[in-house]
Protein backbone atom coordinates (compact mmCIF):
# COMPACT_ATOMS: atom_id res chain seq x y z
CA UNK A 1 0.00 0.00 0.00
CA UNK A 2 1.40 3.06 -0.88
CA UNK A 3 0.50 6.16 1.58
CA UNK A 4 1.88 10.08 2.23
CA UNK A 5 3.18 9.28 5.72
CA UNK A 6 2.80 6.49 8.21
CA UNK A 7 2.59 7.03 12.29
CA UNK A 8 3.88 4.24 14.31
CA UNK A 9 1.95 4.24 18.18
CA UNK A 10 -0.92 6.10 18.92
CA UNK A 11 -0.30 7.46 22.57
CA UNK A 12 0.47 11.62 23.26
CA UNK A 13 2.89 12.13 20.22
CA UNK A 14 1.37 9.73 17.28
CA UNK A 15 -1.96 11.05 17.92
CA UNK A 16 -1.76 14.85 17.25
CA UNK A 17 1.31 13.66 14.48
CA UNK A 18 -1.39 11.24 12.50
CA UNK A 19 -4.15 14.29 13.05
CA UNK A 20 -2.02 17.44 12.00
CA UNK A 21 -0.50 15.25 8.85
CA UNK A 22 -4.34 14.27 8.05
CA UNK A 23 -5.42 18.03 8.82
CA UNK A 24 -2.79 18.84 5.87
CA UNK A 25 -4.29 17.00 3.29
CA UNK A 26 -1.83 14.15 3.66
CA UNK A 27 -2.74 10.70 2.96
CA UNK A 28 -1.69 8.94 6.18
CA UNK A 29 -2.21 5.69 8.62
CA UNK A 30 -1.14 5.15 12.04
CA UNK A 31 -0.11 1.63 13.52
CA UNK A 32 -1.17 0.19 17.27
CA UNK A 33 0.53 -2.68 18.12
CA UNK A 34 -2.54 -2.53 20.82
CA UNK A 35 -6.07 -3.32 20.19
CA UNK A 36 -9.17 -0.44 19.87
CA UNK A 37 -10.73 -0.19 23.19
CA UNK A 38 -13.20 2.61 24.56
CA UNK A 39 -15.03 3.28 27.38
CA UNK A 40 -17.37 0.61 27.02
CA UNK A 41 -14.94 -2.03 27.39
CA UNK A 42 -13.51 -0.91 30.42
CA UNK A 43 -14.29 -2.59 33.04
CA UNK A 44 -12.61 -1.17 36.52
CA UNK A 45 -11.35 -4.76 37.28
CA UNK A 46 -7.35 -4.60 37.74
CA UNK A 47 -7.06 -8.39 36.70
CA UNK A 48 -9.11 -7.85 33.20
CA UNK A 49 -7.44 -4.25 32.39
CA UNK A 50 -4.34 -4.07 33.66
CA UNK A 51 -3.22 -7.11 31.23
CA UNK A 52 -5.25 -5.62 28.36
CA UNK A 53 -3.99 -1.70 28.46
CA UNK A 54 -0.76 -2.35 29.56
CA UNK A 55 2.38 -3.40 27.69
CA UNK A 56 3.64 -6.80 28.66
CA UNK A 57 0.46 -7.67 30.19
CA UNK A 58 1.73 -4.75 33.73
CA UNK A 59 4.80 -7.34 33.87
CA UNK A 60 7.28 -4.80 31.79
CA UNK A 61 10.83 -4.14 33.92
CA UNK A 62 14.19 -2.85 33.96
CA UNK A 63 16.36 -6.02 32.96
CA UNK A 64 16.81 -6.47 36.57
CA UNK A 65 13.52 -6.60 37.59
CA UNK A 66 14.10 -3.87 39.91
CA UNK A 67 11.89 -1.14 38.37
CA UNK A 68 8.58 -2.18 36.90
CA UNK A 69 8.01 -0.10 33.88
CA UNK A 70 4.13 0.95 33.65
CA UNK A 71 3.48 1.74 29.72
CA UNK A 72 0.25 1.75 27.54
CA UNK A 73 -0.31 -0.73 24.96
CA UNK A 74 -3.20 0.18 22.63
CA UNK A 75 -5.01 2.78 20.81
CA UNK A 76 -4.36 5.79 22.88
CA UNK A 77 -1.27 4.46 24.51
CA UNK A 78 -0.26 5.38 28.17
CA UNK A 79 -2.88 8.44 27.83
CA UNK A 80 -6.11 5.73 28.07
CA UNK A 81 -4.66 4.80 31.60
CA UNK A 82 -3.00 7.61 33.24
CA UNK A 83 -3.60 9.92 35.66
CA UNK A 84 -4.59 13.27 33.43
CA UNK A 85 -2.24 15.39 35.50
CA UNK A 86 -1.16 18.46 33.64
CA UNK A 87 1.97 20.22 33.48
CA UNK A 88 4.05 22.16 30.58
CA UNK A 89 7.85 21.65 30.58
CA UNK A 90 9.45 24.16 33.09
CA UNK A 91 10.53 27.33 31.56
CA UNK A 92 13.96 26.26 33.03
CA UNK A 93 13.75 22.47 31.26
CA UNK A 94 13.11 24.31 27.95
CA UNK A 95 16.40 27.24 28.51
CA UNK A 96 18.30 24.38 29.24
CA UNK A 97 17.57 22.41 26.31
CA UNK A 98 18.09 25.29 23.87
CA UNK A 99 21.21 26.15 25.25
CA UNK A 100 23.30 23.41 26.73
CA UNK A 101 21.52 21.16 24.45
CA UNK A 102 21.54 22.90 21.37
CA UNK A 103 17.73 22.92 20.92
CA UNK A 104 16.14 25.44 18.70
CA UNK A 105 12.86 26.89 18.36
CA UNK A 106 11.64 25.60 22.15
CA UNK A 107 12.48 28.55 23.94
CA UNK A 108 9.75 29.17 26.88
CA UNK A 109 8.17 31.76 24.23
CA UNK A 110 8.61 29.53 21.42
CA UNK A 111 6.62 26.41 22.60
CA UNK A 112 4.14 28.82 24.43
CA UNK A 113 1.40 28.45 21.02
CA UNK A 114 2.04 24.74 21.52
CA UNK A 115 1.06 24.46 24.90
CA UNK A 116 -1.63 26.38 24.70
CA UNK A 117 -3.26 24.61 21.94
CA UNK A 118 -2.96 21.38 23.78
CA UNK A 119 -3.91 22.40 26.79
CA UNK A 120 -7.28 23.84 25.23
CA UNK A 121 -7.92 20.68 22.70
CA UNK A 122 -7.78 18.43 25.87
CA UNK A 123 -9.53 20.67 28.11
CA UNK A 124 -7.13 21.41 30.69
CA UNK A 125 -8.10 23.05 34.25
CA UNK A 126 -7.92 23.20 37.57
CA UNK A 127 -8.63 20.03 39.54
CA UNK A 128 -11.84 21.75 41.45
CA UNK A 129 -10.68 21.53 45.43
CA UNK A 130 -13.93 19.95 46.62
CA UNK A 131 -12.94 17.07 44.39
CA UNK A 132 -9.56 16.61 46.69
CA UNK A 133 -10.32 13.23 48.17
CA UNK A 134 -8.81 13.01 51.70
CA UNK A 135 -5.50 11.28 50.20
CA UNK A 136 -4.70 14.35 48.77
CA UNK A 137 -5.86 16.49 51.23
CA UNK A 138 -3.36 14.56 53.92
CA UNK A 139 -1.04 15.53 51.29
CA UNK A 140 -1.99 19.15 51.47
CA UNK A 141 -2.28 19.68 55.22
CA UNK A 142 1.18 18.07 56.02
CA UNK A 143 2.77 20.86 53.39
CA UNK A 144 1.07 23.52 54.85
CA UNK A 145 1.64 22.45 58.12
CA UNK A 146 5.62 21.70 56.92
CA UNK A 147 5.61 25.66 55.10
CA UNK A 148 6.48 23.70 52.36
CA UNK A 149 5.99 24.46 48.58
CA UNK A 150 2.76 22.91 47.49
CA UNK A 151 -0.23 23.65 45.27
CA UNK A 152 -3.60 22.06 43.23
CA UNK A 153 -2.51 20.27 40.34
CA UNK A 154 -4.42 20.53 36.48
CA UNK A 155 -6.30 17.91 34.70
CA UNK A 156 -7.63 17.40 31.67
CA UNK A 157 -10.91 15.89 32.55
CA UNK A 158 -14.37 16.56 31.74
CA UNK A 159 -17.74 14.93 33.89
CA UNK A 160 -15.44 12.96 36.26
CA UNK A 161 -17.65 11.16 38.36
CA UNK A 162 -14.35 10.67 41.22
CA UNK A 163 -14.86 6.78 40.83
CA UNK A 164 -10.94 6.29 41.11
CA UNK A 165 -10.49 4.03 38.15
CA UNK A 166 -8.12 6.29 36.11
CA UNK A 167 -5.30 3.69 35.56
CA UNK A 168 -7.75 1.04 34.38
CA UNK A 169 -9.02 3.90 31.88
CA UNK A 170 -12.18 5.84 32.20
CA UNK A 171 -15.74 3.91 32.27
CA UNK A 172 -17.37 7.37 32.05
CA UNK A 173 -15.56 8.93 29.21
CA UNK A 174 -14.14 11.72 31.18
CA UNK A 175 -10.22 11.78 30.06
CA UNK A 176 -9.75 14.16 27.34
CA UNK A 177 -7.35 12.44 26.23
CA UNK A 178 -5.87 10.74 22.49
CA UNK A 179 -8.61 8.21 22.53
CA UNK A 180 -11.37 10.67 22.97
CA UNK A 181 -10.33 13.56 21.85
CA UNK A 182 -7.10 13.70 19.24
CA UNK A 183 -7.52 10.24 17.43
CA UNK A 184 -11.39 10.95 16.47
CA UNK A 185 -10.16 14.45 15.44
CA UNK A 186 -7.45 12.49 13.17
CA UNK A 187 -10.38 10.09 11.87
CA UNK A 188 -12.40 13.18 10.87
CA UNK A 189 -9.55 14.32 8.94
CA UNK A 190 -9.34 11.57 6.86
CA UNK A 191 -6.62 9.42 8.86
CA UNK A 192 -6.89 5.48 9.25
CA UNK A 193 -5.77 4.07 12.48
CA UNK A 194 -5.02 0.16 12.22
CA UNK A 195 -4.85 -1.81 16.17
CA UNK A 196 -3.17 -5.21 16.12
CA UNK A 197 -0.59 -3.86 13.87
CA UNK A 198 2.93 -3.87 14.74
CA UNK A 199 5.45 -2.21 13.03
CA UNK A 200 8.32 -4.40 12.45
CA UNK A 201 10.87 -2.82 10.22
CA UNK A 202 11.68 1.07 8.98
CA UNK A 203 12.74 0.07 5.46
CA UNK A 204 15.18 2.88 3.77
CA UNK A 205 18.78 2.84 1.78
CA UNK A 206 20.86 4.34 4.06
CA UNK A 207 20.01 7.51 3.83
CA UNK A 208 16.02 7.79 3.46
CA UNK A 209 13.11 6.30 4.50
CA UNK A 210 11.20 3.89 1.71
CA UNK A 211 8.49 2.35 3.60
CA UNK A 212 7.48 0.30 6.60
CA UNK A 213 6.86 -3.54 7.06
CA UNK A 214 4.29 -4.62 10.00
CA UNK A 215 2.87 -7.76 10.81
CA UNK A 216 -1.10 -7.47 11.74
CA UNK A 217 -1.68 -9.77 14.50
CA UNK A 218 -4.82 -11.03 16.46
CA UNK A 219 -5.66 -9.93 20.13
CA UNK A 220 -3.46 -12.85 21.49
CA UNK A 221 -0.82 -11.70 19.64
CA UNK A 222 -0.54 -14.46 16.59
CA UNK A 223 0.69 -12.98 13.78
CA UNK A 224 -2.20 -13.12 10.78
CA UNK A 225 -0.39 -11.23 7.76
CA UNK A 226 2.89 -9.20 6.57
CA UNK A 227 1.93 -5.76 5.74
CA UNK A 228 4.27 -3.26 3.41
CA UNK A 229 3.56 0.06 3.09
CA UNK A 230 5.32 1.84 0.86
CA UNK A 231 6.31 5.98 2.12
CA UNK A 232 8.63 8.50 2.11
CA UNK A 233 7.81 9.65 5.82
CA UNK A 234 7.58 7.39 9.07
CA UNK A 235 6.77 9.22 12.45
CA UNK A 236 7.61 7.14 14.98
CA UNK A 237 5.51 7.62 18.45
CA UNK A 238 6.15 4.38 19.95
CA UNK A 239 6.87 5.84 23.23
CA UNK A 240 10.99 6.41 24.31
CA UNK A 241 11.35 2.17 24.51
CA UNK A 242 9.16 1.19 21.34
CA UNK A 243 10.59 4.03 19.02
CA UNK A 244 14.06 3.70 20.04
CA UNK A 245 13.88 -0.51 19.67
CA UNK A 246 11.80 -0.12 16.09
CA UNK A 247 14.78 1.95 15.01
CA UNK A 248 17.45 -0.25 16.14
CA UNK A 249 15.94 -3.23 14.96
CA UNK A 250 16.01 -1.52 11.35
CA UNK A 251 19.50 -0.49 11.74
CA UNK A 252 19.27 2.87 11.81
CA UNK A 253 22.48 4.70 10.77
CA UNK A 254 23.98 5.59 14.15
CA UNK A 255 27.14 7.11 13.88
CA UNK A 256 27.10 8.96 17.39
CA UNK A 257 26.15 6.09 18.51
CA UNK A 258 23.06 7.69 20.92
CA UNK A 259 20.43 5.72 19.38
CA UNK A 260 18.60 3.85 22.43
CA UNK A 261 21.32 5.87 24.96
CA UNK A 262 20.18 8.72 27.90
CA UNK A 263 17.22 7.17 28.80
CA UNK A 264 15.02 8.75 31.76
CA UNK A 265 12.60 7.28 33.77
CA UNK A 266 11.10 9.62 36.64
CA UNK A 267 11.86 5.94 39.01
CA UNK A 268 9.76 6.50 42.17
CA UNK A 269 8.83 5.03 45.56
CA UNK A 270 6.10 5.25 48.16
CA UNK A 271 5.57 6.18 51.46
CA UNK A 272 2.82 5.10 53.75
CA UNK A 273 1.16 6.76 56.92
CA UNK A 274 -1.57 5.20 58.54
CA UNK A 275 -4.11 7.18 60.11
CA UNK A 276 -6.48 6.55 63.03
CA UNK A 277 -9.93 7.70 60.43
CA UNK A 278 -10.67 5.89 57.28
CA UNK A 279 -8.66 7.62 54.23
CA UNK A 280 -10.42 5.56 51.82
CA UNK A 281 -7.54 6.63 49.18
CA UNK A 282 -9.15 4.80 46.25
CA UNK A 283 -12.33 6.76 45.87
CA UNK A 284 -11.80 10.33 44.27
CA UNK A 285 -9.76 11.85 41.57
CA UNK A 286 -6.50 9.60 42.64
CA UNK A 287 -3.93 13.08 42.43
CA UNK A 288 -4.78 16.39 43.00
CA UNK A 289 -2.34 18.15 44.80
CA UNK A 290 1.56 18.25 44.42
CA UNK A 291 4.22 19.24 46.81
CA UNK A 292 7.42 21.08 44.95
CA UNK A 293 9.60 21.94 48.31
CA UNK A 294 12.05 19.06 46.98
CA UNK A 295 12.86 20.13 43.13
CA UNK A 296 14.74 21.74 41.70
CA UNK A 297 15.47 22.29 38.12
CA UNK A 298 18.73 23.21 38.46
CA UNK A 299 20.87 20.11 36.66
CA UNK A 300 23.34 18.51 39.34
CA UNK A 301 20.56 19.98 42.28
CA UNK A 302 20.01 18.00 45.05
CA UNK A 303 16.68 18.33 45.46
CA UNK A 304 15.33 15.93 42.51
CA UNK A 305 12.01 14.87 44.27
CA UNK A 306 8.25 15.34 42.91
CA UNK A 307 6.01 14.23 45.63
CA UNK A 308 2.47 13.58 45.22
CA UNK A 309 0.11 10.72 46.17
CA UNK A 310 -0.22 7.57 45.00
CA UNK A 311 -3.15 5.02 46.09
CA UNK A 312 -3.48 1.38 44.62
CA UNK A 313 -6.08 -0.43 43.95
CA UNK A 314 -6.24 -3.39 46.00
CA UNK A 315 -3.98 -5.73 43.94
CA UNK A 316 -1.44 -2.87 43.40
CA UNK A 317 -1.11 -2.50 47.28
CA UNK A 318 -0.99 -6.07 48.09
CA UNK A 319 2.23 -6.22 45.65
CA UNK A 320 4.42 -3.61 47.60
CA UNK A 321 2.64 -4.02 51.24
CA UNK A 322 5.39 -5.66 53.37
CA UNK A 323 4.64 -8.79 54.76
CA UNK A 324 3.36 -12.38 54.41
CA UNK A 325 0.30 -14.62 55.54
CA UNK A 326 -1.61 -13.89 58.42
CA UNK A 327 0.50 -10.70 58.96
CA UNK A 328 0.03 -9.42 55.16
CA UNK A 329 -4.07 -9.61 55.86
CA UNK A 330 -4.08 -7.97 58.57
CA UNK A 331 -2.55 -4.88 56.80
CA UNK A 332 -4.57 -5.08 54.21
CA UNK A 333 -7.49 -5.25 56.23
CA UNK A 334 -6.01 -1.74 57.26
CA UNK A 335 -6.25 -0.80 53.81
CA UNK A 336 -8.75 1.99 53.93
CA UNK A 337 -6.81 3.82 56.62
CA UNK A 338 -3.62 4.41 54.89
CA UNK A 339 -2.40 7.29 52.98
CA UNK A 340 -0.09 7.17 50.44
CA UNK A 341 2.72 9.56 48.59
CA UNK A 342 5.55 8.66 46.26
CA UNK A 343 8.50 11.03 45.40
CA UNK A 344 9.26 10.68 41.97
CA UNK A 345 12.95 11.24 40.57
CA UNK A 346 13.62 14.24 38.31
CA UNK A 347 16.48 11.81 37.58
CA UNK A 348 19.80 12.53 35.80
CA UNK A 349 20.81 8.86 35.40
CA UNK A 350 21.10 7.68 31.89
CA UNK A 351 19.72 4.23 31.02
CA UNK A 352 19.27 2.56 27.44
CA UNK A 353 16.95 0.40 25.45
CA UNK A 354 18.17 -2.44 23.51
CA UNK A 355 16.35 -5.11 21.54
CA UNK A 356 16.63 -8.81 23.23
CA UNK A 357 16.89 -11.97 21.84
CA UNK A 358 13.06 -12.46 21.13
CA UNK A 359 13.17 -9.63 19.78
CA UNK A 360 11.18 -7.25 21.95
CA UNK A 361 12.04 -3.59 23.90
CA UNK A 362 14.59 -3.99 26.66
CA UNK A 363 15.64 -1.63 29.43
CA UNK A 364 19.03 -1.35 31.77
CA UNK A 365 18.63 1.36 33.68
CA UNK A 366 20.47 1.91 36.98
CA UNK A 367 20.23 4.70 39.37
CA UNK A 368 23.70 6.72 40.08
CA UNK A 369 24.36 7.88 43.08
CA UNK A 370 23.38 11.11 43.61
CA UNK A 371 20.22 10.09 41.97
CA UNK A 372 19.52 7.21 44.98
CA UNK A 373 20.57 10.55 47.39
CA UNK A 374 18.24 12.37 45.79
CA UNK A 375 15.55 9.50 46.10
CA UNK A 376 16.07 9.06 49.80
CA UNK A 377 15.64 12.67 50.03
CA UNK A 378 12.48 12.08 48.53
CA UNK A 379 11.17 9.48 50.49
CA UNK A 380 12.41 11.24 54.37
CA UNK A 381 10.51 14.12 52.94
CA UNK A 382 7.06 12.02 52.53
CA UNK A 383 7.34 10.52 55.68
CA UNK A 384 7.58 13.73 57.49
CA UNK A 385 4.87 15.26 55.73
CA UNK A 386 2.37 12.03 57.06
CA UNK A 387 3.93 12.65 60.35
CA UNK A 388 3.17 16.25 60.14
CA UNK A 389 -0.42 15.63 58.75
CA UNK A 390 -1.54 13.51 61.83
CA UNK A 391 0.14 9.74 60.74
CA UNK A 392 0.77 7.31 63.51
CA UNK A 393 3.00 5.24 61.78
CA UNK A 394 4.51 5.73 58.63
CA UNK A 395 5.77 2.55 56.00
CA UNK A 396 8.29 3.15 53.77
CA UNK A 397 8.53 -0.51 51.87
CA UNK A 398 12.53 -0.91 51.24
CA UNK A 399 13.72 -4.83 51.77
CA UNK A 400 13.48 -5.03 55.38
CA UNK A 401 9.99 -2.25 55.25
CA UNK A 402 11.05 0.58 57.74
CA UNK A 403 8.28 1.51 60.10
CA UNK A 404 8.33 4.82 61.96
CA UNK A 405 5.74 5.60 65.25
CA UNK A 406 6.98 9.65 64.83
CA UNK A 407 9.06 11.56 63.13
CA UNK A 408 11.52 11.97 65.46
CA UNK A 409 12.65 8.58 64.85
CA UNK A 410 13.44 9.36 61.22
CA UNK A 411 16.53 10.72 61.88
CA UNK A 412 17.88 7.51 62.61
CA UNK A 413 16.94 6.17 59.08
CA UNK A 414 19.54 4.43 56.99
CA UNK A 415 18.54 4.95 53.59
CA UNK A 416 20.95 2.37 51.88
CA UNK A 417 17.85 0.36 50.43
CA UNK A 418 17.76 2.74 48.00
CA UNK A 419 19.43 0.53 45.41
CA UNK A 420 18.61 -2.01 43.27
CA UNK A 421 16.14 -4.62 44.30
CA UNK A 422 16.24 -2.94 47.81
CA UNK A 423 13.11 -0.85 47.10
CA UNK A 424 10.07 -1.35 45.28
CA UNK A 425 10.41 1.12 41.84
CA UNK A 426 8.06 2.08 39.96
CA UNK A 427 8.48 4.08 36.59
CA UNK A 428 5.47 5.85 34.13
CA UNK A 429 7.51 8.11 32.44
CA UNK A 430 10.16 7.16 29.96
CA UNK A 431 11.87 9.69 27.96
CA UNK A 432 15.38 10.48 26.07
CA UNK A 433 16.02 7.59 23.76
CA UNK A 434 16.77 9.69 20.31
CA UNK A 435 17.21 12.69 21.49
CA UNK A 436 16.20 15.95 19.79
CA UNK A 437 19.20 18.95 19.12
CA UNK A 438 21.49 20.56 15.84
CA UNK A 439 24.60 18.89 16.37
CA UNK A 440 24.61 15.53 15.15
CA UNK A 441 27.68 14.68 17.68
CA UNK A 442 25.17 15.16 20.61
CA UNK A 443 22.13 14.15 19.17
CA UNK A 444 20.23 11.49 17.59
CA UNK A 445 17.22 13.83 15.30
CA UNK A 446 17.26 17.20 14.57
CA UNK A 447 15.39 20.10 16.87
CA UNK A 448 12.92 19.76 14.35
CA UNK A 449 12.37 15.93 14.81
CA UNK A 450 13.41 14.71 11.74
CA UNK A 451 16.42 11.99 11.71
CA UNK A 452 19.76 13.77 11.08
CA UNK A 453 21.19 10.80 9.04
CA UNK A 454 17.72 9.19 7.69
CA UNK A 455 15.77 12.06 5.65
CA UNK A 456 12.19 11.42 6.20
CA UNK A 457 11.85 9.32 9.80
CA UNK A 458 10.65 11.93 12.25
CA UNK A 459 10.48 11.14 15.79
CA UNK A 460 7.56 13.08 17.85
CA UNK A 461 7.15 10.98 20.79
CA UNK A 462 8.97 11.48 24.92
CA UNK A 463 11.99 9.70 23.11
CA UNK A 464 12.99 13.52 21.84
CA UNK A 465 13.99 14.95 25.73
CA UNK A 466 17.21 15.72 26.26
CA UNK A 467 16.53 15.80 30.04
CA UNK A 468 14.12 14.56 32.87
CA UNK A 469 11.05 17.26 33.03
CA UNK A 470 10.87 16.22 36.94
CA UNK A 471 6.96 16.22 35.91
CA UNK A 472 4.12 14.65 34.34
CA UNK A 473 5.37 14.85 30.51
CA UNK A 474 1.86 14.05 28.72
CA UNK A 475 1.22 17.75 27.95
CA UNK A 476 5.08 18.34 26.75
CA UNK A 477 4.33 15.34 24.43
CA UNK A 478 1.75 16.32 22.87
CA UNK A 479 3.24 19.67 22.68
CA UNK A 480 6.49 18.39 21.35
CA UNK A 481 4.41 16.20 18.85
CA UNK A 482 2.90 19.75 17.64
CA UNK A 483 5.75 21.64 17.04
CA UNK A 484 7.05 18.71 15.19
CA UNK A 485 4.44 17.60 12.78
CA UNK A 486 4.55 20.66 10.38
CA UNK A 487 8.33 19.28 9.77
CA UNK A 488 7.33 16.02 9.13
CA UNK A 489 4.15 17.72 6.44
CA UNK A 490 6.92 19.81 4.57
CA UNK A 491 8.74 16.44 3.62
CA UNK A 492 6.14 14.64 2.69
CA UNK A 493 4.64 17.38 0.47
CA UNK A 494 8.44 17.48 -0.90
CA UNK A 495 8.94 13.88 -1.82
C1 LIG B 1 -0.01 4.66 35.06
C2 LIG B 1 0.43 5.90 34.35
C3 LIG B 1 0.04 7.14 34.83
C4 LIG B 1 0.48 8.30 34.19
N1 LIG B 1 0.02 9.50 34.60
C5 LIG B 1 0.37 10.63 33.92
C6 LIG B 1 -0.18 11.88 34.28
O1 LIG B 1 -1.00 11.99 35.19
N2 LIG B 1 0.23 12.97 33.58
C7 LIG B 1 1.15 12.88 32.57
O2 LIG B 1 1.54 13.92 32.03
N3 LIG B 1 1.66 11.70 32.19
C8 LIG B 1 1.26 10.58 32.83
N4 LIG B 1 1.73 9.36 32.41
C9 LIG B 1 2.69 9.32 31.29
C10 LIG B 1 2.08 9.66 29.93
O3 LIG B 1 0.86 9.01 29.75
C11 LIG B 1 3.10 9.25 28.88
O4 LIG B 1 4.31 9.93 29.14
C12 LIG B 1 2.68 9.57 27.45
O5 LIG B 1 1.43 9.03 27.13
C13 LIG B 1 3.76 9.01 26.52
O6 LIG B 1 3.44 9.37 25.21
P1 LIG B 1 4.17 8.64 24.00
O7 LIG B 1 3.51 9.15 22.76
O8 LIG B 1 5.63 8.84 24.17
O9 LIG B 1 3.88 7.08 24.21
P2 LIG B 1 2.57 6.27 24.57
O10 LIG B 1 1.44 7.17 24.96
O11 LIG B 1 2.97 5.23 25.55
O12 LIG B 1 2.14 5.58 23.19
C14 LIG B 1 2.98 4.68 22.52
C15 LIG B 1 2.10 3.72 21.73
O13 LIG B 1 2.90 3.06 20.76
C16 LIG B 1 2.48 1.71 20.64
N5 LIG B 1 3.58 0.91 20.07
C17 LIG B 1 4.76 0.59 20.66
N6 LIG B 1 5.54 -0.11 19.80
C18 LIG B 1 4.82 -0.24 18.65
C19 LIG B 1 5.08 -0.86 17.38
N7 LIG B 1 6.26 -1.47 17.11
N8 LIG B 1 4.11 -0.81 16.44
C20 LIG B 1 2.92 -0.19 16.67
N9 LIG B 1 2.63 0.41 17.85
C21 LIG B 1 3.58 0.40 18.82
C22 LIG B 1 2.13 1.33 22.06
O14 LIG B 1 1.27 0.21 22.08
C23 LIG B 1 1.47 2.62 22.56
O15 LIG B 1 0.07 2.59 22.36
C24 LIG B 1 1.32 8.19 33.04
C25 LIG B 1 1.70 6.95 32.56
C26 LIG B 1 1.26 5.81 33.20
C27 LIG B 1 1.69 4.48 32.66
S1 LIG C 1 -11.84 9.41 38.54
FE1 LIG C 1 -12.88 10.51 36.88
S2 LIG C 1 -11.48 10.33 35.09
FE2 LIG C 1 -10.83 8.82 36.63
S3 LIG C 1 -11.87 6.93 35.98
FE3 LIG C 1 -13.21 7.93 37.52
S4 LIG C 1 -14.62 9.21 36.34
FE4 LIG C 1 -12.93 8.64 34.98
Amino acid sequence: MAVDAVVVGTGAGGSIALRELARAGLNVVALEEGDYLTSADFTQREDEMIPRLFQDQGGRTTDDLAIRILQGRGVGGSTVHNTNLCKRVPDEILDLWSTKYRVSGVTPAEMRPHFERIESDLSVSLIPTEARNRNNDILRLGVEALGWRGGQLKHNRVGCRGSGFCELGCVYNAKQNALKIVLPQAEEAGAKICALVRATKIVHDGCEVKGLVAEATDDEGRVTATLTFRTRVVVLAASAIGSAALAQKSFVPDPSHLLGKGLRIHPGAVVAGWFVDDVVGDKGIPQSYECTEHLSFEEGSDKRAWITTAFAHPIGTACVLPGFGAAHMRAMREYRKYAVLTAMLHDESSGEVYVGRDGRPKMRYEMNAADRKGLAKGLHACAEILFAAGAREVVIPGIPPVRLRSAKELSSVDYSFVRPAGLPLTAVHPMGTMRMGDDRRTSVVTSEGEHHHLRGLFVADGSLFPTSLGGPPQIGIYSFSHHIAPHAVARARRV
